[in-house]
């Protein structure tokens, strides 16, 4: 099973895509948490996805189709996926389906969480992350045991760069202009299938659940 997660940034995709490959035993496959483990390790890729990720912009296509096709080339992958964040502009769709079509492959799902932005400029400046290892948590909705620590591997949380209001901002304009046409490409292909994110988490996942079964 081949899913992607489309949705503004905070939408919620990360935490569905998630519970669905828990759920379905398949990789949740982040592009921004390969970029943020690139950055942290000081690798070239990282430092070079920094530079627009902390202005809340997309790291160039070339660049970041070149380590998703890396990624779902690897063995756990061969039986699906769950993209979250991946893709977001019509020339990496493109990439993705012309690399699936090679294969005699397409994919099966895009599930689009649907919240409007207003709603998501509340969440987002109640995000933390784990820097450490990637897990993700909401002051309101998803609060971690002990405040400010990560419950997987006790690290400090962190409000990060480009959950940060000014940046929030840009990234919802990045997102209207650039990813938001893959809903009507996606519609156009017969696989768009659209959820309300501003219902509870559970309730979103259960609306999928619905989709996938
Ligand atoms: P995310 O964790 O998915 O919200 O991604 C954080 C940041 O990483 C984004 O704001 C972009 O700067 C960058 N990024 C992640 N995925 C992509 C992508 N598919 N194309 C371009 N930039 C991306």
């Amino acid at each position: 099973m081949k899913i992607i997660m489309l949705g503004a940034p905070g939408a919620g995709k990360g935490t569905q895509a998630k519970m669905i490959a828990k759920e379905y035993g398949v990789p949740h496959i982040s592009t921004g948490d390969i970029f943020r483990a690139n950055i942290k390790n000081g690798t070239e890729l990282g430092m070079e996805a920094k530079k627009y990720m902390d202005q809340g912009l997309l790291v160039p296509d070339e660049l970041t189709v070149r380590i998703l096709l890396d990624r779902v080339a690897q063995e756990d992958c061969k039986d699906g996926y769950v993209l979250d964040g991946f893709p977001r502009t019509i020339p990496q769709a493109e990439v993705l389906d012309q690399a699936l079509a090679k294969l005699g492959d397409r994919i099966d799902y895009a599930i689009n969480v649907d919240v409007p932005d207003e709603n998501i400029i509340r969440r987002m400046s109640g995000r933390r992350a784990c820097l450490t290892c990637g897990a993700t948590y909401h002051i309101e909705h998803v609060p971690p045991k002990q405040e400010g620590i990560c419950d997987t591997c006790g690290s400090a949380l962190v409000l990060r760069d480009d959950d940060k209001p000014e940046t929030v901002k840009n990234r919802l304009e990045v997102y209207h202009r650039q990813t938001q046409p893959l809903i009507d490409f996606y519609g156009k292909k017969g696989v768009l299938r659209t959820v309300d994110g501003t219902r509870p988490m559970e309730e979103v996942f259960a609306a999928i659940r619905a989709i996938l079964a």
